[in-house]
């Protein structure tokens, strides 16, 4: 796989969609397979893709750099369960060539954590340097009921070589009614004391799960009033481009991040548009929208009319999402699963 792109190049057309917001972030679903089944993501019986409609690892590599070309600074892998994804590896040592170039910013994945022990020196000799690691509870009984199949040991022991190879770790938990709400504090101490920050999610109203969101889902205002009790929340400035907004906690010595979007809205400093395994684009998680890029990718072997069906997508991305659970509204607000896009 090759296609470098220099640092010049990549400032020449900058993705500016029609609210003003310039795109630096691309969130590539590398598969939508995953070796657990969360309950709030997804069914048990999921029917995945057929292999053949995948783009190929070569291909998405070129869908990747044309994007980089176009501005992107932070490229960030997820699924299904990235690490599922067979010769992964391949994909992420090529990209690699554009944090070397200075073209890229970051590489980074969102993983389960199971593939981890075998995979995290790899990463780092990738030039990754962070990851997300999802984790909604330490307890054992809890896990494997929230994941369906997973075992929490082969997470833990993941997470442990992550630390060893030098990967900062993010840990990121699903905040879920009558399950681990009550075990967050313990979550976030165990975290924190490994230098690890805790990221609180709100479930979001994506894909049928066969579960009515209203029994999975506690407002993080909520959340986050319970913690003030405890603890010493102070608010930090600091954002990342992106959804979350992070406290620091006193007594713990932490960084603790809330991701709202169904009770704060983060749409105005949206940097972000995401790419399916299939080639399809949502410049929107909380919108049906999607262009797809298969067809112009593989229409020509230079990268112009991909570059043109790019544009035409980022000139409709919307001005933000608006995501509803209540009694009235018990059903997904977007049809796709959350792993078709990635989060
Ligand atoms: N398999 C990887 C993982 O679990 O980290 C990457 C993909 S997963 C879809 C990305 C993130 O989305 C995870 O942190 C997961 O907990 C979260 N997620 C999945 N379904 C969700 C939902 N309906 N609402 C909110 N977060 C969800
Ligand atoms: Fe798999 Fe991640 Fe979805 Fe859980 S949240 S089923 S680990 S894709």
């Amino acid at each position: 796989m090759n296609g470098s792109v220099s640092p010049v190049q990549s400032l020449a057309h900058p993705m500016v969609d029609p609210f003003g917001r310039t795109i630096r972030y691309l969130r590539v679903s590398v598969t939508d397979r995953c070796d657990f089944r969360c309950f709030y993501c997804m069914s048990e019986d999921m029917t995945f893709l057929p292999k053949a409609d995948l783009l190929t690892l070569e291909e998405l590599d070129r869908l990747c750099s044309t994007f980089i070309a176009k501005g992107v600074r932070k490229l960030r892998f997820t699924g299904g369960e990235p690490l599922v994804r067979r010769n992964v590896m391949s994909l992420i040592r090529s990209l690699s060539r554009h944090l070397g170039s200075g073209a890229l910013d970051e590489l980074t994945l969102t993983t389960n954590g199971s593939q981890l022990a075998r995979f995290a020196a790899e990463l780092a000799d990738c030039g990754v340097r962070r990851i997300n690691v999802s984790l909604d509870t330490l307890d054992a009984d809890k896990f494997r009921a929230i994941t369906r199949w997973g075992d929490i040991d082969k997470v833990l022991a993941g997470i442990e070589a992550a630390r060893s190879a030098g990967l900062a770790v993010k840990i990121n938990a699903v905040a879920l009614k009558n399950l681990n709400e009550d075990e967050i504090p313990a979550l976030m101490q165990w975290a924190h004391g490994k230098g690890m920050a805790l990221t609180l999610i709100e479930v979001m109203p994506m894909g049928d799960v066969g579960a009515g969101r209203i029994d999975q889902y506690v407002p993080l205002s909520v959340m986050r009033a319970r913690l003030a009790r405890e603890f010493t929340l102070t608010d930090l400035d600091e954002t990342t481009g992106g959804p979350a907004r992070y406290v620091q906690v006193a007594e713990t010595d932490g960084k603790l991040g809330f991701i709202t979007p169904m009770t704060h809205n983060f749409c105005e400093s949206c940097n972000r548009v995401r790419i399916t395994c299939t080639g399809t684009l949502h410049t929107c998680l909380g919108h049906e929208d999607a262009s797809d890029l298969r067809k112009p990718l593989r229409a020509s072997p230079d990268d112009d009319l991909l570059s043109a069906a790019i544009d035409r997508a980022i000139g409709l991305k919307p001005k933000g999402h608006d995501f509803i659970i209540d009694r009235r509204h018990n059903r997904p607000t977007v049809s796709r699963h959350m792993s078709v896009t990635g989060g």
